[in-house]
């Protein structure tokens, strides 16, 4: 065995495209004739709880993960070679391995958020001692680090402002092209079984037949959900004015479960966008989607620079505020039974499906902490457990902009649920379909069912208090009440 032979560690980045890490392992390979062990390490870490009691990687996000590693598996199997699978901590594996298949480098992706660096850093100094080099690259996001406008210290603390800086000098690489072929792995490996759920100690989740889309794991799905979104529906020509929809598949891009997870690479994206513009048409949609995939940029680099302040009670502005830890409330806002459809319907959907739109998270993550003022944390955690696109920069970022202790500006401001609900669900097709009990209250009515009289309430076959519960709070006192508090 050759004692140049390179470990790609896979982490948040299972793709074999624009992968730079196993396009340039594959690449040296090559002059060397060096072995390439391409390997998934499955953290005990990421299946322990959360601080407040959750399940860090609940069950929607494991089954994601495991179809990923799985399709990861198959994509190196087509390239001649094969996916080398564990279940330990990284920081015992990766050495062992190391030692044992006469590795001499590995090659991983950095991370930006402190349990992910924490573990570099531990791995790091045990390399060392083996004389093993560890080599990092940057793959997560769609401006490289290196090309940004500025130092990451220098990051601006608005997002409009980053915008307007990497927009003015906008340069987005060219993806890594996914080696033709890979050294096979040698005969006598021990390449491993993909854990099950219940090695993971996680429950299958339940198939839920309403839910906006059966996501599944893998690039292969991710380019075949690209390809139908873009090419095969159109639908990025109108993604703006339909990306704050809710109810439906096409509304949005659904990309982020496979961005987060690294299936689908952001410069991937990019370049389909572009063909998609020279193809079939520029306009404010093609522009909005990259648009969003700066917000997922900027979140990423606001980690990278603030570190473990996201994480802190206190969050980026470093505001000490009488945050509540009322569990009470918390339960309730978690089962969907706060009285206010639209913020119930949403987080009905993502107890049964891991998966909420954009303006449902806006309005449940205001509800929760403008109108209940209950600890945000409480809420950054019950997503991190259920979301099925869970990303630790984008989750606690936003969760810190929509508590008012992050990268905006502006005072105190919450969502008016009344108006969000007539303005993006004028319909009521969307609370309707997570919450049947109001399926007969006309759409005009269906967004503020306190109001109903007891009439219409027998007409509308809905007994309040007892088939729907009453609102939990007033929306405009409480709203009031907690700026008061929080600005005393
Ligand atoms: C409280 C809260 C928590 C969130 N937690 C997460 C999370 O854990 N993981 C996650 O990927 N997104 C998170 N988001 C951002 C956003 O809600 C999701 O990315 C989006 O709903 C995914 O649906 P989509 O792929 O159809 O989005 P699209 O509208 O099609 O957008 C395309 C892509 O742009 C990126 N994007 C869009 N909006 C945002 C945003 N506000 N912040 C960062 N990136 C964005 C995503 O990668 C998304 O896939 C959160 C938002 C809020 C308000």
């Amino acid at each position: 065995m050759s004692s140049q032979n390179i470990l790609v560690w896979f982490r948040n980045d299972l793709r074999s495209h624009d992968c730079e890490t196993l396009y340039r392992a594959s690449q040296e390979a090559k002059q060397t004739g060096a072995n390439v062990f391409p390997l998934y390490c499955f953290d005990p870490a990421h299946f322990k709880e959360t601080a407040f009691g959750f399940a860090k990687t609940g069950a929607f996000r494991t089954k994601f993960l495991i179809e990923s590693v799985a399709a990861l598996r198959d994509s190196l199997r087509s390239l001649n070679s094969d996916l080398i699978v564990r279940f330990g901590n990284p920081d015992q594996v990766l050495p062992e391995l190391a030692q044992q298949l006469e590795v001499s480098s590995i090659y991983y992706h950095a991370e930006v958020t402190t349990e992910e660096k924490n573990l570099e850093k531990k791995l790091r100094a045990i390399l060392k001692t083996q004389k093993i080099s560890f080599k990092s690259f940057w793959g997560s996001t769609l401006i490289h680090r290196d090309d940004l406008p500025c130092k990451i210290e220098n990051l601006p603390e608005l997002f409009t402002h980053f915008r307007k800086q990497v927009e003015a000098n906008l340069t987005v690489r060219k993806p890594f092209s996914t080696p033709e072929r890979l050294p096979a792995l040698p005969e006598n490996i021990d390449i491993g079984e993909i854990p099950n759920f219940n090695q993971l100690g996680v429950c299958e989740p339940e198939p839920c037949d309403r839910a906006v889309l059966q996501f599944k794991g893998g690039e292969a799905e991710a380019f075949q959900r690209l390809k139908h979104y873009f090419w095969d529906s159109d639908r990025l020509q109108v993604y703006k004015e339909t990306r704050n929809g809710m109810l439906y598949a096409d509304d949005s891009s659904k990309f982020s479960p496979w961005l987060s997870l690294g299936c689908l690479s952001p410069r991937y994206v990019y370049e389909q966008v572009q063909a998609y513009e020279g193809d079939r048409v520029a306009n404010d949609s093609t522009y909005w989607l990259i648009f969003e995939l700066l917000w997922r940029d900027y979140f990423r680099f606001v980690a990278a620079k603030h570190g473990d302040k996201l994480f802190y009670r206190s969050g980026l502005r470093q505001l000490d505020l009488p945050w509540k830890q009322d569990w009470k409330r918390f339960e309730i806002w978690q089962a969907g039974n706060t009285g206010y459809p639209l913020v119930d319907a949403n987080m009905r959907e993502l107890a049964a499906t891991g998966f909420m739109s954009n303006r449902g998270r806006q309005n449940v993550a205001s509800f929760l902490t403008k109108n209940l003022g209950i600890d945000w944390r409480m809420g950054a955690e019950w997503f991190e457990s259920l979301l099925i696109d869970y990303d630790p920069c984008s989750n606690w970022g936003n969760w810190n902009y929509t508590a008012g202790i992050g990268n905006d500006g502006r005072d105190f401001r919450f969502f008016n649920i009344n108006k969000q609900a007539n303005d993006y669900d004028p319909q009521g097709k969307y609370v309707k379909h997570w919450l049947p009990e109001l399926a007969e209250i006309p759409a005009g009515k269906v967004h503020q069912p306190w109001q109903l009289l007891p009439v219409e309430q027998k007409r509308f076959n809905v007994r309040l208090g007892v088939d729907y519960p009453n609102p939990i709070v007033d929306l405009f006192a409480s709203a009031k009440a907690i700026e008061r508090l929080m600005k005393s």
